[in-house]
C-alpha cells in the first residue's frame, strides 16, 4: 500500500494527473481519491473524471495516486 512520508497516512490519496474540476465538493485535491485496504484499492470515489480515467487508476493505482489527501504531500512511498 501507499504511505505518506509526511503524516503517515495510508487509505486516501488523490491524483495529481486527474485535477479537481470542481473544487467545491469536499475540497479535494483530486477528481479522483482512493481509499486503500493494506495492498488494495478498497474502493475509488468519483469527484467528476472519467470513467476510462477511473477504470484505469483502479488498475494501475500505482501510476495515479501520488498525492496525500490528508496532508496534500506528494511524497509517496509505494512498496
Ligand atoms: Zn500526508
Amino acid at each position: 500500500m501507499p504511505q505518506c512520508l509526511r503524516c503517515g497516512n495510508t487509505s486516501n490519496f488523490g491524483s495529481s494527473r486527474l485535477p479537481n474540476t470542481t473544487p467545491w465538493v469536499n475540497g479535494a485535491v483530486s477528481a479522483l481519491v482512493g481509499n486503500f485496504s493494506g495492498e488494495e484499492v478498497n474502493y475509488l470515489e468519483n469527484m467528476g473524471t472519467t470513467l476510462e480515467n477511473s477504470e484505469q487508476a483502479f488498475a494501475h493505482p500505482e501510476r495515479y495516486f501520488d498525492t496525500c489527501s490528508a496532508c496534500g504531500s506528494t511524497d509517496i512511498i509505494w512498496p
